[in-house]
């Protein structure tokens, strides 16, 4: 077989720049690794040949059984507040971070590997995965994608062929995992810890220069840096909060700088609109519920802002002042960026003093209905089409407010088709589909890929992915690992 030349050289411009921050460590490679799935749809984007993808070169680099010209991989460090309390040493205890590809727009990106085994973070984690979380990670992130959130996403995902001592045994699996980068409110909590102050404005240098080069050298670029991530996190949250997303562990480690929701572990849609909704097992006082996320995530950017004070001026404490103000500011931009959503699902080109009200009528409508959320926006442009739907009152006042768009109804409808989802992958169908998987199966995992990764348009094929599931309040997907 003629071998073909991989499509990238991996770099390492953070773990080369940041010795202290990437532990150079080697993967326990599995004795019979096999692809179970690999994400063409992503790897064109990468500019990586589909061929390359399934060579045994690359099942050999993506199962850590060999690296690209005998380079390095490294875990990497970080700390984090998980359900609020503080460890200072968390890190990668099963994943490695084998190098940075550029993509064809010149972008850099982490290739990073998920169950590789155990690392000097492992503590008492046995470092590896198992296939059904990992195929949730995969079916997540390619749906988030599909419906325009940042994200991060898997290029494949791998069976080790070994079992992975959980309750009972499970296939063990590796996911590859592609990220704009892995440096996290985690990543400059420790980078801080260690009490360095030019490590530390190295570490933010870098991350200006590789997440937002357009702050440049600006004197008060530190809290730029923070505006900027505030910015980011609002506008990502907001579209969680439009898509009915829950992300399940919103600690401090699971939040990247760059924006993207990374981490996808006991994290679901939520079927009936409630803001109290949690979905995992191990988030007993609902501190990560759905409603909660904006809140958490301002938390987790004030953890980040602490992090920069020594940064933004000499004297920590002048810091304070100027670096709240941009905290403050995160409300402001989501109520912004979640109205600006609101607007676009309710067929709203205009901007009216009284839409604010219209839209959050609406969720307390759906709320007070135990409607699930993208069912009724799509039901709203068939109720432009003449197929009423129950929301009392609220149907004639936005209806009323459609009419100073001074558009056809018709053609309303149809951009509201446009960006209100049919399909997200639902809980009770990642479950059975993950069952599935688990049991050598892979055939309902290809149809609800086909459907979340083309979520506008609906397909009668497809019809049982557009249904919420059935009500069921103690629902919990469990941590899973
Ligand atoms: P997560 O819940 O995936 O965000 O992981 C939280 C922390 O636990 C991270 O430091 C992980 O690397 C670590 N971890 C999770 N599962 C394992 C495992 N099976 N072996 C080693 N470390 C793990
Ligand atoms: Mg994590």
């Amino acid at each position: 077989m003629v071998a073909i030349a991989p499509p990238f050289v991996l770099e390492h411009s953070y773990s080369r720049q940041f010795p202290e921050l990437a532990f150079q460590w080697q993967a326990e490679p599995p004795s019979n690794p096999s692809f179970v799935v690999c994400n063409d749809d992503l790897a064109e984007q990468l500019g990586i040949s589909l061929d390359w993808l399934r060579s045994e070169d690359a099942l050999n680099l993506f199962s850590g059984r060999s690296t690209l010209d005998g380079g390095e991989t490294f875990a990497l460090a970080y700390a984090g507040h998980q359900f609020g309390s503080y460890s200072p040493r968390l890190g990668d205890g099963r994943a490695l971070l084998i190098g940075e590809g550029i993509g064809p727009r010149g972008d850099r990106y982490d290739l990073h590997l998920k169950g590789s085994g155990r690392t000097p973070f492992a503590r008492g984690g046995d470092g590896r995965a198992v296939l059904g979380p990992m195929l949730r990670e995969y079916i997540l992130g390619e749906s988030m994608s599909a419906l325009g959130v940042p994200t991060t996403r898997a290029l494949a995902v791998i069976s080790t062929g070994e079992a992975v001592r959980r309750e009972r045994p499970l296939p063990g699996a590796i996911l590859v995992r592609v990220a704009s980068s892995h440096i996290r409110v985690g990543t400059f909590q420790y980078a801080a810890a260690i009490g360095d102050i030019e490590r530390l404005r190295a570490l933010a240098d870098y991350t200006i220069e590789r997440h937002y080069p357009t702050i440049g050298d600006s004197e008060d670029r530190y809290l730029a840096l923070l505006n900027s991530v505030v910015d980011a996190q609002a506008k990502l949250i907001a579209q969680w909060m439009l898509v009915g997303f829950i992300h399940g562990v919103m600690n401090t480690d699971n939040m990247t700088i760059s924006g993207e929701t990374i981490d996808y572990g006991p994290c679901a849609f939520m079927e009936r609109v409630d803001s109290r909704t949690v979905f995992s097992s191990i988030d007993e006082m609902g501190r990560y519920a759905y409603g909660k996320q904006p809140s958490i995530g301002q938390w987790n950017l004030a953890r980040f802002a602490e992090t920069l004070l020594p940064l933004i001026a000499e004297d920590p404490q002048a810091a304070v002042e100027p670096a709240t103000e941009v905290l403050v500011g995160f409300q402001q931009k989501f109520d912004s960026y979640w109205l600006q959503g609101m607007r676009q699902r309710l067929g709203l080109v205009t901007e009216q003093d009284g839409d604010e009200s219209i839209a959050r009528d609406l969720v307390t409508a759906m709320s007070d209905r135990q409607l699930d959320l993208l069912t009724t926006f799509r039901a709203l442009s068939t109720e432009l089409r003449g197929q009423p739907v129950d929301l009392g009152d609220w149907t004639l006042r936005w209806r009323q407010r459609l009419e100073a768009e001074g558009r056809p109804l018709t053609d309303i409808a149809d951009n509201m088709d446009a960006i209100n989802p049919v399909y997200v992958p639902r809980n009770h169908l990642v479950e059975s589909v993950l069952a599935d998987a688990t049991n050598g199966s892979l055939t309902q995992l290809n149809r609800l890929m086909s459907a979340v990764r083309n979520p506008y348009v609906a397909r009668d094929e497809l019809l049982e992915f557009s249904m919420p599931g059935p009500i069921d309040p103690t629902y919990r997907t469990y941590c899973g690992t």
